[in-house]
């Protein structure tokens, strides 16, 4: 893919390289696409995010096989129907795009300045950054999300016109209707989103290597085998068929694994990196530390730590060498790095709350670090008759906090919605932290979000900031 034509200069082909700054987007949009009501009991509706899998650890007191448990997982489904149609999807997805380049302006104009003097990026630097962001060739990239966006029959269509609307699309899914649909993976070739991702949990690198040996008919038949309360496993085999299938019908799409890092598998991390880019040439593996939600105890403990910070820095020195197969996101590792330089070995809780994404990286902290927008459900209870209901979701705010969701729905006052993206949900932080009951928090882990270097260092708690920059010093040279 062509990068746009800027003036070349080292800090902007270093900015490119090493991921701090994305050579065509400038903004990102992820819809949640599955979004359903579900009956409350004692009355109401309110927004679930529907999956057809379930990834739970236990049913029943009895083990699953599954490392992590999954509040979208079908068992939880309890009632919850009906997702919003199409046209519908696609409208706030239109809007939400059209905010996007308003909001740039917005930020630019207003909150650059403040952004370039806190972080202390060297006029060089911000110009280079000013430049590539603003050029009129960038994008916003719309990564088409949910439990399994694939559930709608009207995936593709979703994903071609969010296409036509100039959005560069990718897809994030677990590949179930590849294998069970043959007519929906000839609909995704015909007009193919840029990154088909998929998930990797739970899986011994043995395991990936006899699972990629398989034809298509023997992943299918061994997937049959699985049981049905066992998601993380299910999904092994159906990322695996869905990318060997679209790599038999020849489709021009990028394969991405997410790999989500836990102290059960961070030990043979490397290995699975190894392993998926050996059995799938050409494919980006994203590794990224788990997130603990509401009163989940913290995914991190400090015996895995070393061993995670381990990884951290063989991904900075990795993006900096060009190493094939790592997605680069040097920011975000500089951040990580910086976390260790600031509470390790003193205050390994800090830091374990950190790595487990509470009290760590916030979009709600700066005006700006909103840019990645969610299109997501909220938690507000509709007392109506169902046949009253407006369609589910739609809501800006975030798949993983959806307390921080707002009760209004995209709309089409644009220079509004914008102004919701730069500040708005800065102020919706503060509300939700102001009158926050224990679980609820405003930060996570998950890098996606966090987009580029600009939005990544809005995001960082004050306190982190001077190690923060002192990685960045260490590592990118300012
Ligand atoms: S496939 Fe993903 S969204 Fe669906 S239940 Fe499993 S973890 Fe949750």
């Amino acid at each position: 893919m062509s990068s746009t034509n800027v003036s070349a200069g080292p800090e902007r082909e270093f900015l490119l390289r090493t991921g701090m700054i994305n050579p065509n987007v400038f903004a990102g949009l992820q819809p949640d696409d599955c979004v359903t009501w579900q009956p409350v009991l004692g009355g109401g509706y309110v927004n679930h995010s529907l999956c057809n899998h379930t990834c739970v650890t236990e049913v029943d007191g009895e083990s699953t096989g599954g490392g992590y448990t999954c509040e979208s997982s079908f068992i939880f489904a309890k009632g919850a129907k009906g997702f919003a149609p199409r046209e519908a999807i696609v409208g706030w997805t239109k809007n939400a795009a059209a905010a996007q380049y308003v909001a740039r302006d917005m930020f630019f104009v207003d909150h650059y300045d403040k952004y370039v003097e806190e972080f202390q990026v060297p006029p060089a630097w911000a110009a280079a950054i000013k430049s590539q962001l603003t050029h009129p060739d960038m994008k916003v990239e719309c990564n088409r999300f949910g439990g399994s966006p694939e559930m709608l029959r009207d995936c593709p269509g979703i994903i071609s016109d969010s296409k036509a609307a100039g959005l560069i699309v990718n897809l994030t899914t677990p590949g179930r209707r590849f294998m069970i649909d043959r007519q929906f993976a000839e609909d995704i070739a015909a007009d193919p989103p840029q990154i088909l991702a998929m998930s990797f949990d739970d899986v011994h690198p043995d395991e990936i290597k006899r699972l990629s040996g398989m034809s298509l008919d023997e992943l299918k038949a061994g997937w049959r085998e699985i049981p049905k309360l066992h998601g993380q496993r299910q999904k092994a085999y159906e990322a695996l068929y869905a990318s060997q299938l679209l790599r038999e019908m020849k489709v021009p799409v990028k394969h991405l694994f997410n790999v989500v890092t836990h102290k059960g598998n961070i030990d043979h991390l490397q290995d699975i990196l190894d392993t998926l880019q050996e059995c799938v040439p050409g494919c980006l593996v994203n590794a990224f530390p788990a997130q603990s939600f509401g009163t989940d105890p913290l995914c991190w403990t400090p015996e895995s730590l070393p061993a995670l910070r381990k990884h951290i820095l063989h991904f900075i020195t990795g993006t900096l060498e060009g190493k094939p197969g790592i997605n680069r996101r040097i920011s975000y590792y500089n951040m990580l790095e910086a976390a260790f330089r600031k509470w390790w070995p003193d205050n390994p809780t800090r830091l374990c709350q950190f790595m487990s994404g509470v009290g760590a990286w916030d979009f709600t902290l700066r005006p700006g670090g909103y840019r990645y927008v969610q299109i997501a459900r909220n938690k507000d209870i509709y007392n109506l008759p169902q046949d009253e209901l407006s369609y589910p979701g739609g809501h800006i705010g975030c798949f993983w906090n959806p307390h921080l969701s707002l009760s209004r729905q995209v709309g089409e006052h644009i220079e509004e919605l914008a102004d919701t993206f730069v500040v708005g949900m800065v102020k919706r932080g503060e509300e939700v932290r102001r009158g926050r009951r224990e679980y609820v928090q405003t930060s996570s882990i998950m890098p996606r979000l966090a987009l580029d270097t600009l939005s990544l260092e809005l995001g960082i708690p004050a306190e982190l900031v001077p190690e923060y920059l002192g990685t960045r010093l260490e590592y990118c040279g300012f």
